[in-house]
């Protein structure tokens, strides 16, 4: 597809070219036709404008997912204003912080009578054909305070199709399922169905709910549908304990934090070989690398285990390299920096200069992620940088450690984080979830003697009912280290 100037170019392509298509399904119920989105689109981008808002201003959706999200999100870049989407479960106190930081001169909530009255108002005739800014993306600030990294459509556009070449191609008759929050860079993905012509679907829940996702690959065919690593492990579950077997489901793609092997594993296979994983973050939304069919084939594939591990190849369209401090390129299997050049890579972060040197150095965006490549150009991550810990000078992965664990038996969830240590710099402490009866930190120990080095071993063992994650299911940690300040 050719590239587009405004991003809802692609919505009025589509409403052009096969108008009484459906566009939009509520559950397994059609929703909207392409005419009739279109039509609604451009209503409520007249009535934006009618208020007075200015190509460039700033709206916020504060919304679960529903079909008139999307209808606002489009309606906005309709009308050349930026979107700032907000996960409905940010706490107040965040959605202000935003709000301010942004200068947000519109929120759209749940529907209600402002939206009705917006939509009575006139059409605006066709997409605002500015283009530029139209995403501002809060990180979700389990590092740090949030900031908003800035992407054009020029961004989204190549996102879109970065997407076609690097994970999937999608059928016209296919659909894409909305099952994470689309206030996430996985709500970018509604423009492949749009490019193609083709429908989203929006569960009735407007949250993910794995029964729900299970059901809905059953009444729709040709399914993709982006979930979080959390989210594959309850679609695994539920689809095992119920014995359904999502015939519809196309491709999965997952990502956005790290998935452990052995639950891609079990994935693969209880629904089979349908997934992808992709590695992005908000300054380049889901467009870092992939690993989909068109890098590894299938699971006869020789080296198909080995990949699994990885997080795949530069995205199309993007270039990743691995530096050191120094800014040194670092040769394969070398650790360090994971940076990244291209077209979907934001241009900065809003009102935030000194952030954005930080990030972005000579036109490179530095991720904050520690990696290598192999001489084929698989990225294997280790860490963020932010999470390595240094204990009587040698680095430790807690990825490692947490792999290592979360292999045993009696263990179903584990995060593992560092404590200062007078001797050692950093000690290693391990959360841990149960799975049955807790084993004896004896027990953990010994496993992990028989698989990983001993100075990276947990010296504290922390058993604990549950992790405290975000809204996307990432783990917080710096929650968790926290707990440790206080003994
Ligand atoms: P903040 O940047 O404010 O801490 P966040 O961590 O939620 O917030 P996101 O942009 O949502 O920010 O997450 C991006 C990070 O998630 C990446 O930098 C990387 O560490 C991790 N990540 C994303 N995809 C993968 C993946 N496939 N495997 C492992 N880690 C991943």
């Amino acid at each position: 597809a050719p590239l587009v100037v405004n991003a809802t170019e692609y919505l009025t392509k589509a409403a052009r070219n096969h108008p009484e298509r459906t566009a939009l399904y509520l559950g397994s119920s059609p929703w909207a036709s392409y005419k009739d989105l279109a039509r609604r689109v451009s209503a409520l981008a007249g009535g934006l404008r009618a208020r007075g808002l200015e190509p460039g201003s700033r709206v916020m959706i504060l919304q679960r997912n529903a079909p008139e999200y999307l209808e606002a999100m489009y309606a906005a870049w309709w009308a050349g204003l930026v979107v700032v989407p907000v996960n409905a479960k940010l706490h107040p106190k965040e959605v202000s912080y935003i709000t301010e930081h942004a200068g947000v001169r519109y929120r759209f909530e749940t529907e209600g009578a402002d939206y009705r009255r917006l939509l009575a108002s006139g059409p605006l005739a066709e997409p605002d054909p500015q283009g530029g800014l139209a995403w501002l993306f809060y990180t979700s600030g389990t590092t740090g305070r949030p900031k908003g990294a800035m992407l054009s459509h020029a961004n989204l556009a190549c996102m879109t199709e970065s997407y076609f070449r690097s994970v999937d191609e999608v059928p016209a008759g296919g659909c894409l399922l909305h099952a994470a929050p689309m206030s996430h860079g996985s709500g970018l993905y509604t423009f492949t169905h749009l490019a193609a012509g083709a429908a989203q679907v929006v569960p009735e829940s407007g949250g993910f709910d794995a029964d729900e996702v299970l059901r809905l690959c059953e009444s729709h065919d040709e399914v993709s549908l982006f979930a979080a690593p959390t989210m594959v492990k309850r679609l695994t579950e539920a689809a095992r304990a119920s014995g359904r077997s999502a015939p519809g489901l196309r491709t999965l793609v997952y990502g956005g934090g790290p998935m452990y092997q052995a639950d891609i594993h079990e994935a693969i296979a209880v629904l089979g070989n349908r997934f992808a994983q992709i590695y992005g973050q908000g300054e380049t939304p889901m467009t870092i690398t992939a690993l989909s069919k068109f890098h590894h084939g299938d699971t006869a594939h020789p080296r198909h285990a080995q990949r699994l591990a990885s997080v795949g190849v530069a995205h199309h369209g993007v270039e990743v390299a691995i530096r050191g401090e120094d800014g040194r390129d670092l040769a394969p299997g070398e650790v360090g920096e994971v940076c990244v050049r291209g077209g979907t890579v934001m241009s900065g972060y809003w009102e935030d200069p000194e952030a954005t040197t930080r990030a972005l150095r000579g036109g490179w965006l530095w991720t904050g992620d520690l990696g290598a490549l192999d001489a084929d150009g698989f990225l294997t991550l280790k860490d963020r940088s932010k999470d390595l810990i240094i204990s009587g000078g040698s680095n430790i992965y807690p990825r490692e450690v947490e792999e290592v664990l979360l292999a045993h038996p009696s263990v179903a969830e584990v995060s593992v984080v560092g404590r200062p240590d007078p001797e050692w710099g950093e000690s290693v402490v391990a959360f841990v979830v149960a799975r049955g009866t807790a084993p004896s930190a004896a027990e953990l120990d010994r496993w992990c003697l028989e698989h990983i080095a001993r100075f990276k071993r947990p010296k504290d063992y922390r058993f604990v009912e549950s992790l405290p994650k975000n809204h996307y299911g990432k783990v917080l940690k710096t929650e968790l280290r926290g707990r440790l300040d206080t003994p």
